[in-house]
């Protein structure tokens, strides 16, 4: 059987990247050594000038610049990608997202076990 898919449209492209960008900070190390660090602000520095939606990308560099990541631990990165994630989502009108909950749903799983 043939499939069809087809290129990312932008929101697809959005959702997908989030995907990484939570789950790689969720997966960070609590006590990251200072390579850790340089590599981590070196990918996102790199990241927002990559990205393919140009003005995602031209927006997503000024808000790093007013809030750079703080790359001191798992939980400090995890709530600053929950925070660029809510400026995006404000701006964009979507619904805020709790970002108590933010282990929760990229790392451990809900607590009712819904993931399994
Ligand atoms: P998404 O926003 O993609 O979210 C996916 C899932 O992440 C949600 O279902 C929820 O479970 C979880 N989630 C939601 N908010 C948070 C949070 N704060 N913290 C943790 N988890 C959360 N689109 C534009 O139209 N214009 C732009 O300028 C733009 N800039 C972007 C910049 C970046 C860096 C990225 C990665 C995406 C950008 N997008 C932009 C895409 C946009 O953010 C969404 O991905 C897209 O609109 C699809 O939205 P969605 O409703 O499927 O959920």
């Amino acid at each position: 059987t043939t499939t069809h898919e087809c290129p990312l449209d932008i929101n697809e492209l959005g959702r997908n990247t989030w995907g990484l960008l939570h789950t790689m900070a969720a997966n960070y190390p609590d006590q990251p050594t200072s390579d850790d660090q340089h590599r981590v602000k070196q990918f996102l520095s790199a990241f927002s000038f990559l990205y393919p939606c140009e003005m995602c990308a031209y927006d997503f560099r000024k808000r790093m610049h007013k809030e750079p990541p703080p790359t001191d631990s798992q939980s400090n990165l995890s709530q600053w990608m929950c925070r660029m994630h809510n400026q995006i989502n404000q701006m964009l009108g979507k619904e805020l997202f709790d970002c108590k909950k933010v282990d929760e749903r990229w790392r451990d799983g809900w607590k009712d076990g819904s993931c399994g």
